[in-house]
Order: C-alpha cells, then structure tokens, then sequence
C-alpha cells in the first residue's frame, strides 16, 4: 500500500480506491471530507491518471491551494502543477477566457466586482431618466443577479410573462429594460459580472456541443468539495460535464448547508444518487478535529433539526473541557472577556495567535472585538468586511491596470481619467459618454478617434485626453512583456498617484501609502508563487484574476500569527483549536431576519453546528444583557441555540448578581481565572457523554438512513415567502385574514392582507410573523 493511504482510516480509504464511477459522501464536520478529496486525487494520480484530466472545485482558492501543496508532497510538485483546483469561479473564468471568442468576448474580458456592476445599474437607471428611489440601484442589481444564477437571460425574461408582471406589480415595469441595458453595457466594455462566469459558462456547454465534449474529454475526473452549497447554475455545470464518463466524487455535509439565502440548493445533494448511475454512497463517521464534548455538543443541537439525513458523528480524541458559556453586560465587555480569555490561554497553554478564532454572525459585530484586542496588543485580522482590495487606494491602482489590460472596460476607465486630477471635468466625460453610447464604442475607443468627432471639447482638453490614452497606451505595450509587478510598479509611479497620496502627510494618508507598498509586496510574491506553483510568468492579467476572485479567506498567507475574526459563513472548512462564538443572543444568532419559517430557523441552527465544529480544543460561547443594536441599547436574551445544547457538555459561568464587570487588570491574567467571582447556574448533570466509539449495535440503529425528507418537509411547511393571493392567513396582533395582494420577490416580498381586526395592512413578509391556515 502506497504510504499514504496509511494516513486514513477504512471508511476514507475506500472512497480514494474506488477509480472509477460515481459517488457521494455524506459526513459530518471534521471527518476527513476535505482529506478524502486530496488523497482521492493523488491516488488517482499514482495510478497514471494525468493531472490535466482532473478538476477539483473547492469552497475558497485557499483550500484549493492547501489541496495542491499536500498532492505536491505526495506526487511531486511538477506534477501538480497540472492540476485544476480551484473555486467554480475562478475555474470557469479560466475556462471562458479560452473560449470567450465564442461568445464574443475578448479573452481579456473584465470581471466586475459588485460595486462595479451596481455602479453601473445606477449609471443606467440614471441615464433611463428612472426614480431612484424606486429603482434603487442594490436591490435592481440582487434582482437581476438572482435572475442569472436562475438562468434566466434578457431573452428568456421578456418570454416570461409572470416574472414581468411581479417586477410590474412591484411598481418597476421597466427592470427588464435595465437589465437589457447592463448587459449590453457590460458586453461592451468587455465584463462578465461574477454571475455571469456561471451562467456564461451554461451556455458555453449547451450551445456549444464540441466544446462540450472537449471539457468532457479532458475533466475525466471530477471532484466536489461542500456540494451541499451548490446554486441551480454550478450543479448544471457539474452535471454536464460529468455526464460522459460519470467519474464523479461529491462530498459535502447537509448539516452544513448555510447558502440557501443565495440560492444555493440542498437537493442537489438529496438527489445525487438520481443524477447519477450506479452511485456509491460512502459514510464517514469518525472526527479527527475536536474533542468530545465539542463533537457530543454539536450533536445535540443538529439532532433538533427535522430536515436532516441521519449520521453518526463520534471521536476519539479527549473529553476535553466543556464549553464555557458566558454572560457579560453590554458588547464593550464581550470584547473584553474574550481578548482576556484570548490573552490568558495564550499565555497559559503555550499558543499563538493563529490558535484563536473569534466567530459571529454579523459583520457588524467586529467593531468591540477589535477595540478590546487592540487594547490588549492582540494582534488580529478580520475576514470580509472591507477587503484590502476594497479600498479606495488599492482599487485606484487596480482600476489602472485592468484598463491597460482591457481598455474598454467603462468602469475603470470612468474612476482613473482623472485621477489623480489632471483637468478632464465631468462635463467632458458626460460628452464622450454619450458618444460613445451613440456609437456603440467605449469611451477610450472615442478619444482615440477625437480627431474625426465634432464634439465640443476644446483643444487644451483633447490634449490631455490624448495623453492619457497614450499613458495607457504604453503601460499596455509594457504589460506584454514584463511581469505584473514592473508593470503595477511603473503604473504607481508614472500615474502620479504615489505623488499624489504624499501630499497627505496625516496618519491616515502614510497608511494609504503603506497599504499601496503592502499591495506591490504582494504583487511580487503572487509573481514568485505563480513562477513556482502554476508554472506561468506571473503576468499582470493572472494577478488581476487572482483579485478579482479571491474569495475572502483567501488572503490569509499563513506568515503572521494573528487571531482570525471573521462571519461564520466565512469560517466554513476551516478549523482552529480555540473558537470564541460571541453575541449568542436571541435576533442576533438565531438572526431575526431568519426566524419566520421552520426552514429558516433550521439553516440558522446548522449554521451554530458550523461554527462549534470549527473548534479543536475548546468553544466559548457569549452573550450580552444589553447591546446596542441600530443605535440603541436594546436588552439581550440568550440564543436558544444556548438552551439547546445538551448541558452535560457545559460549563455556565455567570458572573454573581452583585458582581460588576471590570476590565481584568494584569494581576488577574497571569493568574488562574477566579472562579469565586463566579457561580454556576446551571450545574452539569446527567451521564457522561459516551466516550469511546459506539457498538455496533448502536451504531445500526444510528445509521438507519432516514430517507431524504427535505423536499417534502420543505413543501409541506407553511411557509410565507410562497403565500399566494387567497390565502388565509392569522397575525399574532391583528388575528385572521385573506391575502388580497401580493408584490416584489424574495427579501422584499410584501402582501396586502384584509385582516378582520385591523383591516387592510401591508406586511413586508420576510418580517410579518404570520401562519397561514
Ligand atoms: P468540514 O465538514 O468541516 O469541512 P471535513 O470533513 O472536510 O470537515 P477535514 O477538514 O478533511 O474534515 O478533516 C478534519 C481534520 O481531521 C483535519 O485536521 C484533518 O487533517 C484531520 N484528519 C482527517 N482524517 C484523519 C485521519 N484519518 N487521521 C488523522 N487526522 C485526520
Ligand atoms: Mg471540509
């Protein structure tokens, strides 16, 4: 047996030996999913399967490249090179730039990011003369994006009379319009949105059979990381190009399943075993991650969720401590009980920074985490939120070089003509617009013909508009060459822009300059990697995809050791040994924007089964009495995700009424936490949890695999979000009555309902808590 193989128990081991075929594997957190990818594809590789012939999609390029370092250990680094691992995007984004002739976009399409495409739509519904208060930009932008990821074109959207009619009830009879504009408007400047890389990539398979084929030939064997989160148009893409040789591999977790909000699909893994021939179904049920109260925790909270398939999840690793549950007086003291509690273990256990993660539900919550670790020197770093390539410095120098690699993307072009200001006023820009809109050219296509226009541009003007094409011009002609760093080096430079950052001499203006150097050492180590990893000369087009699609955790190199903060959603795969799960409160976690349904609430609570199993060693859980929330202090109750944990596997430590919190003070961190400040409140009881692997017996009864219940459980909750016109509905406060009206789609779906007592209220669904008879 090759080495290897050693490194996994006989469950893992038989989804890496099956070569051949399709199969699923359903397990839970932490039993080796991830692993069985990895040495599934190195074993394949041993067994003379050629790299090139492989595709491997994964939740985060992160994970994607842990994957290839470990297949590099076991096969050699210029083997895996060859490899395609990566997330669908930016696996398909590599795809399309291969076949983008096709389609007619230039291999050098542009990726827009979110705030470029919702600059646009608002640029559009500006120019359409449209109300904005009406059309507001973000919610027409979620609308057509959720219409792509549907699969539904401009085309098939006017064949739709129903969709036309509920955009039409929702008082915006003209959002086809709009999305016929911004995808004309973006086929134009040569960009795909990040729903377009997707949906593109449909209908590169379905129009075109031989390319079809190509891809079928070539990805003989295909490999799915967190299947459990794919949407409608990633599971097509799947389904087609595994459909020739259906040597297929998905592993995901239905307990782990937290996208449903951006329409990813769990029946894609309920009916796996229909789309396929043959398929084998391989169970894992040790986990290697976490100790046994955290495994025997989490079990209890999944087991309240009725739309689940039934799984064993033991481990034998150690008891391990309880999980600690806390309760502070206001959001300012979490932040201050956890950067102690950090502090204190840290010094205590012998860890470092990296050990630690601090987990929540909302972005928002971040800010007292932050404030309380700086106090304490802990040094950190937040996930999401605004990303390094979100900010305004960072986008300026980006914004140059995705124009000098495609000069007619619009947006770019719009943000840099003059900036760093160098006379071109908005009166100029608004005339070349226009133009160009009249023409069907980009902007920079315009002043490149200035000359033949009879545009009211005087002659100082078209100077400078020439010599910045011509600035841009030769940075293209310089990018052909050089490496991305020579190339994003000369743009800081020679644009004025380093010149310009220097003349703010405030704190604030020397980061910004310190952030534009982080970026260029970036740059140059994307250069080096890229020279080592993928065998390619780091061009400044392979950096600007890299940004485009880094998925969030992507940034983090692993080199400084600091303690993660980041959104659940974000901490999905990942794994550290000390797991901080704060503002475990009722509207908080569970949200109160998720509460309304059976559905909701149980992807709220897998959610909690995500962040518990992300701990190794230990989990903490807090919450407060009182938090500010939309500028209010506001009281707490506790999450009863909290009262839902079987109590044997905690430890409450609820700080004495007449005790008032206080910063702890050094003396306090170097000692043993003072547990007389503290009584427990509710004492374990009950038998301990089992401690070694269950019988046999056990186990039979355990793995009686209920049969898929989620589509039907779904239909048969009542739930609001699928009210329809007729129905009889009850209100907690105004009691019975019939739905007369219904408008707008997903989050903003709204009924006129005639209640019997208070009469005709319109109820925005996703907040109205009503039960429909
Ligand atoms: P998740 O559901 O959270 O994605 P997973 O099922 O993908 O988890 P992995 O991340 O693959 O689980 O494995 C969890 C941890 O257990 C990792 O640290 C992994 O290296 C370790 N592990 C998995 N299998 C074994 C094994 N057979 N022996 C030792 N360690 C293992
Ligand atoms: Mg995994």
């Amino acid at each position: 047996m090759e080495s290897y193989l050693a490194e996994l128990n006989d469950a893992q081991r038989a989804p890496v030996l099956q070569k051949d075929g399709a199969m699923i594997v359903i397990a839970g957190a932490g039993s080796g999913k991830t692993r069985v990818l990895t040495y599934r594809i190195a074993y394949l590789m041993s067994l003379g399967v050629d790299a090139f012939n492989i595709l491997s999609l994964t939740f985060t390029n992160k994970a994607a490249r842990e994957m290839k370092k470990r297949i590099a250990q076991i096969v050699g680094n210029s083997e895996a090179k060859n490899l395609w691992m990566g997330t669908f995007h930016s696996i398909f984004a590599k795809m399309l730039r291969m076949e983008a002739d096709k389609l007619g976009y230039p291999s050098n399409f542009t990726i827009y990011d979110t705030q470029d495409s919702q600059r646009l739509i608002s640029t559009i519904i500006k120019e359409m003369g449209l109300d904005k208060d009406v059309y507001k930009y973000k919610q027409v932008y979620s609308r057509i994006s959720s219409y792509k990821n549907s699969l539904i074109t401009v085309k098939a959207y006017f064949q739709n009379a129903e969709l036309m009619e509920a955009d039409a009830m929702s008082k915006k009879p003209r959002l086809g319009e709009i999305y016929k504009n911004y995808v004309d408007r973006c086929f134009k400047a040569g960009a795909m949105d990040f729903d377009d890389l997707l949906l593109k990539t449909n209908e590169l398979l379905n129009r075109f059979p031989e390319v079809l084929q190509k891809y079928q030939n070539r990805f003989r064997y295909i490999l799915v990381d967190e299947y459990q989160d794919t949407n409608h148009s990633q599971y097509l893409i799947v389904k087609a190009l595994s459909d020739k040789f259906q040597n297929i591999c998905v592993v995901g977790d239905d307990a782990q399943s937290i996208y449903a909000f951006r329409g990813a699909n769990i029946n894609n893994i309920l009916n796996f075993q229909k789309d396929y021939d043959n398929v084998q179904m391989y169970r894992l049920e040790q986990n290697y991650r976490s100790t046994k109260n955290i495994v025997n925790a989490a079990n209890s909270i999944i087991d309240k969720n009725k739309t689940k398939l039934e799984k064993v999840v033991w481990t034998a690793n150690d008891d391990g401590p309880k999980i600690i549950v806390n309760r502070l007086l206001t959001d300012g003291d979490e932040g201050r009980y956890v950067a102690s509690s950090i502090f204190e273990n840290r010094m205590q256990q012998q860890l470092s920074n990296g050990d630690f993660a601090i987990l929540y539900r909302t972005n928002a919550q971040s800010r007292a985490m932050e404030d309380a670790l700086r106090k304490r020197d802990i040094p950190y770093r937040i996930y999401g939120g605004l990303s390094f390539y979100q900010r305004k410095e960072i986008k300026d120098v980006l914004y140059y070089l995705r124009l000098l690699i495609n000069q007619n993307d619009e947006e770019a072009l719009k943000r840099v003509i003059n900036y760093p200001a160098r006379g071109i006023g908005q009166t100029t820009i608004d005339k070349l617009t226009i133009t160009a809109n009249q023409y069907g050219k980009s902007i920079f296509e315009v002043i490149e013909h200035l000359d033949h226009l009879d545009l009211k541009i005087n002659s100082g003007t078209r100077a400078k508009l020439t010599n910045f094409v011509n600035m841009i011009k030769s940075f293209t002609i310089l990018s052909e060459n050089a490496d991305a760093f020579t190339v994003a080096d000369t743009v800081a430079k020679k644009t004025g822009l380093i010149q310009e950052l220097k003349k703010d001499s405030t704190p604030e203006g020397v980061a910004r300059i310190e952030n534009i150097e982080e970026l260029m050492n970036g740059i140059r180590d994307f250069v080096e990697g890229q020279k080592e990893l993928a065998d390619t000369t780091g061009s400044l087009a392979e950096f600007l995809e890299d940004v485009a699609l880094a998925t969030d955790s992507d940034k983090d190199t692993g080199d400084e050791d600091r303690v993660a903060l980041m959104t659940i959603h974000l901490a999905k795969g990942l794994e550290f040994p000390y797991v901080y799960i704060v503002g475990m409160e009722e509207d908080l976690f569970p949200s109160g924007m998720s509460m309304n349904t059976r559905s909701e609430l149980e992807e709220e609570r897998r959610l909690f089964y995500v962040a518990l199993t992300r701990a190794e060693k230990q989990a903490y859980l807090t919450y407060t009495q009182s938090r500010y929330r939309w500028g209010k202090l506001v009281d707490a109750e506790p999450s009863r995700f909290i009262e839902e944990i079987d109590t044997q596997y905690m430890d409450y430590m609820i700080p004495q009424d007449d005790y008032k919190y206080k910063p702890l003070i050094d003396a306090d961190i170097f000692g043993e936490v003072d547990k007389s400040k503290y009584r427990q409140t509710k004492p374990s009881r009950g038998t301990p949890p089992p401690a070694h692997k269950p019988s046999e017996e056990q186990l039979r009864k355990l793995r009686k695999l209920r049969p898929a219940s989620g589509a039907s459980e779904t239909a048969s909750i009542k739930d609001t979000v699928a009210l329809m016109v007729g129905n009889k509905v009850e209100h907690i406060r105004f009691g019975k009555g019939e739905v007369i009206q219904i408008e707008g789609v997903g989050q903003d779906k709204k009924a006129e309902i005639n209640f019997e007592n208070g009469g005709l209220k319109k109820l925005l669904l996703r907040f109205a808590k009503l039960k429909v008879l």
